[in-house]
C-alpha cells in the first residue's frame, strides 16, 4: 500500500474522531450548563422561601413573644377547642366586647391561608405530635421532621402541587419560651423540637426562566459546535487534499516503475511480484502454475523496415491482442522489446495452457495494420510449470526463456513445453562457448576448401573455404553451429580475422605452386562485416597485396541488409569500387527479398542447397530455382548453385542458365594442401 493511501486513512481516521470528541465536549458543556442553569434557578427559588420562612418566623416570635393575640370573637373566630386548658382563654372587655385568645399557631396559619390566596405561596406547620389534626405530616413531611430529630436543620424538594411545580422548604419549630403556655402540657421544653414550619413557593416563574436561559444556551452550544464541526472539517479536507495530491503523485509514480510505458502492461518489475505472489499462494493450496513465455518473430525486421514507430505500434497492438486470449486473473507482462510472459495461477484443466497458447499463437498471426500497411509477424513461446519446471520465479522464468529458444529453433510460431533435456541443451551452449573461447587461444581451427565450377565449360572457378574446428572433442560440431555460437559471444569477430588471413595465406601458397583461382570465396558474418576493423585488416591485405582484390569474393547474408542505415550499402560499394566481388549466401532460406537484390550491390547470388537438393523431386523447388536464376540474370547477377551432388541436378540447372555450381559431385570441402592436390590433378588430367 502507498505511504499517502495510509496518511488518508490515518487523517480521515483522525477527522471523525476529532469530531466525536468535539461533539462530546459540547454535549458535556450543554449538560453542565442545563444543570447549572437549575442550580441557578432553584438557588434563586430557595431564596424566595427562606425569605418566607424567615417573615413567619419573625411574625411568630413576635406573636409567642406576647404569649398570644387576643381578637375578637366573631362566628369565624370562635373559641380554639385546643386552648380550653387556659384560664384567661376568652375574656371580655370592661366595655363588654367578647375576646378570644388565638395561639401564634393558629394565627400563622390563617397568615398562611392569606399568603397563598394572595401570593400563591402556602405555608404550613405539621408536627409528629400535632394539637390538631390537620396539622398531621405527609410522607415527605414526616421524613423531614424525623430528620430535624437526628438534627438536621433543613429540608426542600421540588414537587408538584395541584399539578403546578413548587419549591417546598421546611425548617425545624424550635419551642420557645412563650409556647410554653398552650404547650407545657404536651411535654414540651424550652428549645424542644415541636415539629416543622414549612412555605412552598410556585416554581412556574422560575421554570419559565430556566427555560429562557436553557434557550439561549442550547442556540449558543449549537452554533459552537456547528462552527467547531466546520473548522475541523474544513481543515481536514485541506489536508485530505494534500494528501489526495500526494496519493496521486505516487501512484504515478508507482505506476511508472511497476507498468511498462507503451503496452501499459506490468513491467518486468511487477511481473516479478505477482510471480513471487501467485508461487505463494499456489505453493500454500498446493496448486499448479504455468508460465508462459512469448517471444514476436522476426519483430526486428519490422522496427527495421518500417521504423520504430510502426515497431511501438505492433507491440502495442500485440500487448492488446494478448490481454484477449487469457483470463482477467491472470498476468499478462512485457519483460522488454519483443518478449512478453503470461502467468497462469488458477488453472481449470490440464488443456487450460494449450489453449491459451494455441489462442495467442493465433492471434498473434493474424495481420497487423501500422500505419496503412499490413505487417505479419508471429510467435514462439515457452512453457513452463510450476513446481515441476522449477521451484523458483528465477528458474521457471528461464527455464521458459529455453522453451521459447527451442520454439524459435523448431522453426518459431509454435509453442514447446520445457524438458530437462532442453536444460542439457541451454547447457550445451554454454559449454560450447567456453570451449570455442579456448579453441580460439589454441588456434584449434583449419580452413577446408571446396571447389566451385563454370557448369557450361567444367572449369574450375575458385574455392570456397570453409572453418573446421580441429579438436576432436568437437569433430562432430559443424561450423553451422559454432558460428552462431561466435557470433553470440562476440568470438567471430578474432575468428573472422583469422579465417580472412588464412585464406589469403593458403590462395598465396597454391598460387606460388602454379595453381591460380579466379575466385577465393570467403564466408563473412554479418556482425563481422559491420566492424570497421574487418575492413581495415581487409584494406591491410589489399594494399600489401594489390592483385588480390580481383579474386576475393565475400560471401555474406541478407540479414546484413536488414538494419542499414546506408553504411553496409556505402562499404560494399567501396569494396566492388576495389574490385572485390559480393555474394549473398544462401539466397531463399532467409527474407529473400526481391528489393535487397535491386537496393545493395552485389555480384552474385548462391542458391541454398536446401532449393537444389530436391529440384529433381519436387517440382515447386524445381520451379523455385529455375526462377532465382532467371530473375537473378534480369538482374544482372551470376548465380551459383550450392549442394549440387549429382549430374540430374547439374542438367537441370543447365538447361535453366545458372552459371556455377558447387558441391559433392565436384568435390567435398578438404583441406588446403589435399585440395590444390586434387585440383592440381584434375587441371592435368
Ligand atoms: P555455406 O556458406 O552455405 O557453406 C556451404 C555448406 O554446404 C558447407 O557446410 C558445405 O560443406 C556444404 N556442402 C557443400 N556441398 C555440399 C553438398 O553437395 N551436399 C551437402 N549436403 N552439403 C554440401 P559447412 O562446411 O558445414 O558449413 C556450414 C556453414 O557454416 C556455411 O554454410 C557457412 O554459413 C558457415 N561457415 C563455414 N565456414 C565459415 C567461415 O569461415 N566464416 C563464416 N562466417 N561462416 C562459415
Ligand atoms: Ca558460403
Ligand atoms: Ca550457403
Amino acid at each position: 500500500m502507498l505511504n499517502a493511501d495510509l496518511d488518508r486513512r490515518c487523517l480521515k481516521r483522525r477527522i471523525v474522531w476529532q469530531l466525536i470528541a468535539w461533539t462530546v465536549f459540547i454535549s458535556i458543556l450543554l449538560v453542565w450548563s442545563m444543570w447549572s442553569v437549575n442550580e441557578e434557578v432553584f438557588t434563586l427559588a430557595r431564596k424566595e422561601a427562606l425569605a418566607n420562612f424567615n417573615k413567619d418566623q419573625a411574625f411568630r416570635a413576635w406573636a409567642t413573644g406576647h404569649g398570644g393575640v387576643y381578637v375578637p370573637m366573631t362566628e369565624d373566630t370562635l373559641p380554639s377547642p385546643y386552648l380550653s386548658h387556659i384560664a384567661e382563654r376568652d375574656i371580655t372587655t370592661a366595655s363588654g366586647k367578647k375576646l378570644t385568645l388565638m395561639n401564634p399557631a393558629y394565627m400563622l396559619r390563617q397568615m398562611m391561608d392569606l399568603y397563598d390566596e394572595l401570593y400563591g405561596v402556602k405555608g404550613r406547620i405539621t408536627s409528629l405530635n400535632p394539637l390538631n389534626p390537620n396539622n398531621a405530616p405527609d410522607a415527605w413531611e414526616r421524613s423531614a421532621l424525623l430528620s430535624f430529630e437526628e438534627g438536621s436543620t433543613e429540608a426542600y424538594e421540588i414537587t408538584k402541587i395541584d399539578g403546578e411545580p413548587y419549591i417546598r422548604l421546611m425548617r425545624p419549630m424550635v419551642t420557645a419560651a412563650g409556647c410554653l403556655k398552650c404547650h407545657a402540657h404536651q411535654g414540651y421544653t424550652v428549645g424542644s423540637i415541636r415539629g416543622g414550619v414549612g412555605v412552598s413557593v410556585p416554581l412556574e416563574s422560575y421554570t419559565e426562566m430556566a427555560d429562557r436561559r436553557k434557550n439561549i444556551l442550547w442556540t449558543i452550544l449549537s452554533v459552537i459546535w456547528g462552527l467547531g464541526l466546520g473548522v475541523v472539517g474544513l481543515g481536514g479536507r485541506r489536508s485530505l487534499q494534500r494528501i489526495e495530491e500526494r496519493l496521486d503523485y505516487e501512484k504515478h509514480i508507482w505506476h511508472q516503475a511497476n507498468y511498462d510505458w507503451l503496452t501499459q502492461l506490468p513491467n518486468r518489475n511487477l511481473f516479478h511480484e505477482r510471480l513471487e505472489r501467485g508461487l505463494t499462494l499456489v505453493r500454500r493450496d498446493k496448486r499448479q502454475l504455468a508460465l508462459i513465455y512469448i517471444d514476436l518473430d522476426r519483430f526486428k525486421d519490422v522496427n527495421d523496415t518500417l521504423g520504430h514507430h510502426a515497431g511501438d505500434m505492433l507491440l502495442q497492438e500485440a500487448a492488446q491482442r494478448l490481454t484477449t486470449c487469457v483470463r482477467a486473473v491472470d498476468t499478462v507482462s512485457r519483460l522488454g522489446g519483443d518478449e512478453f510472459a503470461v502467468i497462469l495461477t488458477s488453472l481449470p484443466d490440464n488443456m487450460a495452457v494449450k489453449r491459451s497458447a494455441t489462442k495467442i499463437l493465433e492471434m498473434l498471426k493474424k495481420p497487423f495494420i501500422v500505419d496503412g500497411s499490413e505487417v505479419h509477424v508471429s510467435a514462439s513461446i515457452g512453457i513452463t510449470f510450476y513446481p515441476e519446471d522449477g521451484k523458483d520465479s528465477e528458474s521457471l522464468l528461464k527455464n521458459a526463456d529455453t522453451a521459447m529458444y527451442q520454439a524459435k529453433e523448431m522453426g518459431r510460431n509454435t509453442y514447446r513445453y520445457f524438458t530437462q533435456e532442453m536444460n542439457q541443451e541451454a547447457q550445451r551452449r554454454v559449454d560450447l562457448e567456453n570451449a570455442l573461447r579456448g579453441a580460439v587461444d589454441r588456434g584449434e581451427f583449419a580452413l577446408h576448401y571446396q571447389p566451385i565450377i563454370d557448369i557450361k565449360s567444367g572449369a574450375l572457378v575458385g574455392a570456397e573455404a570453409l572453418m573446421r574446428w580441429t579438436n576432436p572433442e568437437y569433430a562432430d560440431v559443424g561450423p553451422d553451429q559454432f558460428i552462431r555460437v561466435a557470433e553470440v559471444s562476440g568470438l567471430i569477430f578474432p575468428i573472422g580475422d583469422w579465417v580472412l588471413g588464412q585464406a589469403i595465406n593458403d590462395f598465396n601458397r597454391w598460387q606460388a605452386d602454379g595453381l591460380l583461382l579466379d575466385r577465393l570465396a570467403i564466408n563473412v558474418s554479418s556482425l563481422q562485416f559491420k566492424s570497421p576493423a574487418f575492413h581495415r585488416i581487409l584494406q591491410d591485405k589489399l594494399t600489401e597485396q594489390p592483385s588480390l582484390n580481383h579474386h576475393l569474393c565475400l560471401e555474406i547474408t541478407e540479414s546484413l541488409f536488414l538494419d542499414d542505415e546506408g553504411e553496409v550499402t556505402n562499404q560494399m560499394a567501396a569494396l566492388r569500387h576495389k574490385g572485390i566481388t559480393l555474394s549473398i549466401d544462401d539466397f531463399g532460406t532467409g527474407y529473400s527479398s526481391l528489393g535487397y537484390l535491386k537496393r545493395f550491390p552485389v555480384d552474385s547470388i548462391k542458391i541454398d542447397r536446401t532449393f537444389v537438393r530436391d529440384v529433381i523431386t519436387d517440382p515447386e523447388d524445381a520451379a523455385l530455382c529455375e526462377a532465382i536464376i532467371a530473375m537473378a540474370h534480369h538482374l544482372k547477377l551470376k548465380v551459383v548453385a550450392e549442394g549440387v551432388e549429382d549430374q540430374q541436378q547439374l542438367d537441370c540447372l543447365n538447361e535453366w542458365g545458372c552459371d556455377s555450381a558447387q558441391g559433392y559431385l565436384f568435390g567435398q570441402p578438404v583441406p588446403a594442401d589435399q585440395f590444390f592436390q586434387n585440383m592440381k590433378m584434375r587441371l592435368c588430367s
